[in-house]
């Protein structure tokens, strides 16, 4: 017998209990040990009640991450919610923690649900690219109807105990002792001679058909659009619900189940799953003693630090913030502020966390006010005088042993950390905008920093519920340097004969939420010019220089904070175009006697993520990224590339290694250093490999 599941007795009730640390996932020995218990329970009469449980800190949270994508060993979990559906007694699912995926479908299977009060549920598969697969597309509508399953479904959001109770997802949510609760329920059953009550054979939920089918069709045209493979599926499995018997609908959830888990949607999606868990795993972690961290100081309160301020005090710590005058200081933590004013009024938190949060912030415009705390993040302007001269006068106040971070977007750690007197206590911290929304934090390691600064880094990205990539020192280190790559392929286009809003619609049908002309526009035309001007000494004459980002921003158009960029703002009917630019590109190809030609919507995507994949090729042979999946992390959390492609080192991999560099060595001959292939490529090829083999575990 599995030792995952055990069988005990008290009295006539059967308590069947998993036990697979850490979350009793679904392994294949939870799965034989439950359908062995099943075997033993169905022939023993003595047996008038069932209760499943589930050892530890939760029921079982789901499939066994090692088991992703591959095919399961029998028994498979659908028989095994039939199995337990079939049984001749009532059968009660005792829920705690956080019953998920196959595990809430486990439950469901059960007769009846009684659940902690702080249990939560749900079936989170639509993230992974599949469906659920255990039954929760036909049992689910059954108890709460379709339009609440969809959602359910569609959304993966958990709901928590009191919720199910009030959707009819659980018969009863208890504060405390659910065990004795699950038993007394159980005994009371078999008091009132109460048999199984099987979820397939419940009409709850599906009570009124051409109400259902009325909701199925709105999700239907709610979704119409989405590029994800599994969601029209999950849309006609649950409609199978509504309208067919039981099995019929578990084979058409098996079958789409099966299609979507050896689709390439969920193939990337799992890669990202398995990529993000991955980046946490560096090796300056081996033998590291963690910094203790319990106060934070930022200094610059402008867009970044103000963000990186709220993301520390969201983790509860207290930060001080320090700004150059009282003006700056005063707008900082306005914006600070208002920002949890407008969380109060979302709901999002309550009138004491927006005290308590405002209460633990201490703004300054002295630097002595840093002698206490245990880490400074610095945010000011991008200007290697002005960060040289903060980190000067960190090094005098801080005390020894704190770290000092940077949040500089470009410029070169090492040389910044040189200029004081403990390099080995200075690291990149490279946020997002916003900074206490987006999930990338890029953890920039400099030659001499310590590796218990890099470990403290990665422990505090976890407090502040971020997603940390380590990187290099380069320029842009992972992140902004394959950014740079895409924006300037999308330029050569550009030069070429595509428009921005043709170059802008391709990418966002490839999946991006927004094209990189928009991106520009948002984040303001000026901060890429700026970093342009100051680039310009060093360029090398030869490299072909687009020029009409430079163009536009001498006319003053900065993008969506003047109105006018590559698009125009402030119409009703949203942006469109700005002719003005249109015009500008066609003076700078004249300048160059280009003779514009049509770009397809397949060689704009093409290019672009060639470039990108070639660059974060360039980063890991460089060593600044440790492996192609670190790329993709910092690609998926701080730029919008969409998940279900799984990041550009994915895409090239699902494209064809060979294919991707082709294209490279085909737009060659037009700027040779630029579109040169990455060695890795040839390297890949030549023994059939992929990125992927260079992740590692
Ligand atoms: P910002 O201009 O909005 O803010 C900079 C702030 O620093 C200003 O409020 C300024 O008053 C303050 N400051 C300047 N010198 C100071 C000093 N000596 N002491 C105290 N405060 C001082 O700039 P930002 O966009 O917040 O960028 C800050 C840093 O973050 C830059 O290095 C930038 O490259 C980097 N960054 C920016 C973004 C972004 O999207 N804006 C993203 C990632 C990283």
């Amino acid at each position: 017998m599995s030792l995952a599941v055990s069988l005990e007795f008290e009295n006539s009730v059967a308590v069947v209990t998993i036990n697979n640390p850490p979350v009793n996932a679904l392994s294949h020995s939870v799965r034989q040990g439950l359908w062995d218990y099943l075997e033993q329970i169905e022939r023993n009469s003595d047996i008038k009640a069932v209760i499943l449980r589930a050892e530890g800190r939760t029921f079982p949270a789901g499939a066994d991450v090692r088991e992703f994508g591959r095919p399961r060993t029998p028994p498979i979990l659908s028989k095994i919610c039939d199995r337990i559906e079939a049984l001749p007694t009532p059968v009660i699912a005792e829920i705690h923690g956080t019953a998920l995926g196959g595990g809430f479908e486990l439950a469901l299977a059960c007769h009846y649900r009684i659940a902690d009060q702080t249990a939560r549920m749900g079936l989170p598969e639509v993230g992974l690219g599949v469906l659920p697969g255990g039954g929760g597309t036909q049992r689910l509508p059954r108890l709460v109807g379709a339009a609440q399953a969809l959602d359910m479904i569609i959304g993966g959001k958990p709901v928590s105990a009191p919720a199910a109770e009030a959707l009819g997802l659980i018969d009863r949510a208890v504060k405390k002792n659910l065990h004795q609760a699950a038993l007394a329920s159980a005994l009371n059953l078999i008091d009132h001679g109460a048999g199984p009550r099987p979820t397939r054979d419940r009409v709850d939920g599906l009570s009124n058909v051409a109400k259902y089918n009325s909701e199925v069709a709105a999700m239907r045209t709610r979704h119409a659009k989405s590029p994800l493979a599994n969601i029209p599926r999950i849309i006609n499995c649950v409609e199978a619900a509504v309208l067919l018997p039981f099995e019929a609908g578990i084979a058409m959830e098996r079958q789409a189940f099966d299609e979507c888990e050896t689709g390439p949607q969920a193939e990337a999606l799992r890669h990202a799953f398995f990529a993000e868990r991955r980046a946490a795993k560096v090796p300056e972690l081996k033998g590291a003693e963690l910094r203790e961290i319990h106060r934070i100081g930022v200094v610059g309160a402008g867009t970044m630090g103000s963000g990186i301020a709220i993301a520390c005090l969201d983790a509860g710590f207290p930060v001080t913030l320090v700004e150059r005058n009282v003006e700056g200081l005063q707008a900082g933590i306005s914006k600070i502020e208002k920002n949890y004013e407008r969380s109060v009024k979302k709901g999002r938190i309550d009138e004491t966390t927006r005290q308590n949060r405002m209460e633990q912030l201490n703004g300054t415009t002295e630097m002595q006010d840093l002698g206490q705390v245990d880490l400074v993040i610095e945010a000011v302007f991008e200007d290697e005088e002005v960060k040289r001269g903060v980190f000067a006068q960190l090094d005098q106040v801080m005390r020894p042993g704190a770290i000092l971070a940077t949040n500089t977007s470009y410029l070169d750690i090492n040389a910044l950390a040189d200029t004081i007197s403990r390099p080995e206590d200075v690291v990149g911290y490279h946020f997002f905008s916003p900074a206490h929304i987006m999930k990338l934090l890029e953890i920039v390691v400099g030659a001499k920093t310590h590796k218990d600064v890099v470990a403290t880094g990665f422990a505090l990205a976890k407090k502040l519920r971020k997603v940390p990539v380590r990187a290099g020192v380069a320029d842009g280190f992972i992140g902004n340097r394959v950014l740079a790559s895409y924006r300037l392929a999308a330029d050569f286009m550009l030069e070429e004969g595509a428009s921005p809003a043709e170059i802008d619609a391709a990418m966002r049908d490839f999946g991006f939420p927004v094209g990189p002309y928009q991106v520009l526009d948002m984040a303001g035309l000026d901060i890429s010019w700026a970093r342009r001007k100051r680039l310009a000494e060093t360029r090398d004459p030869k490299e072909r220089y687009v020029a009409i980002g430079d163009r536009i921003c001498e006319q003053g158009w900065f993008g969506q904070k003047t109105g006018r960029g590559y698009y125009i703002y402030g119409g009703e009917s949203g942006p469109v175009e700005n002719p003005d630019v249109l015009t500008i590109i066609a003076q700078e190809r004249a300048a160059k006697d280009i003779t514009p030609r049509a770009f397809s919507v397949e060689e704009i995507q093409m290019r672009c993520l060639s470039a990108m994949a070639n660059e974060g090729a360039r980063l890991v042979e460089e060593g600044v990224a440790l492996r192609p999946s670190d790329v993709d992390v910092a690609k998926l959390y701080g730029y919008g590339f969409p998940r279900h492609r799984g990041g550009p080192m994915m895409w090239a991999d699902q494209n064809g290694l060979l294919a991707v560099e082709n294209a490279l060595k085909s737009y060659q001959p037009e700027e040779p250093e630029f579109w040169k292939p990455s060695p890795i490529f040839a390297e890949l090829i030549k023994n059939g490999r992929h990125f992927s083999d260079l992740n590692g575990a």
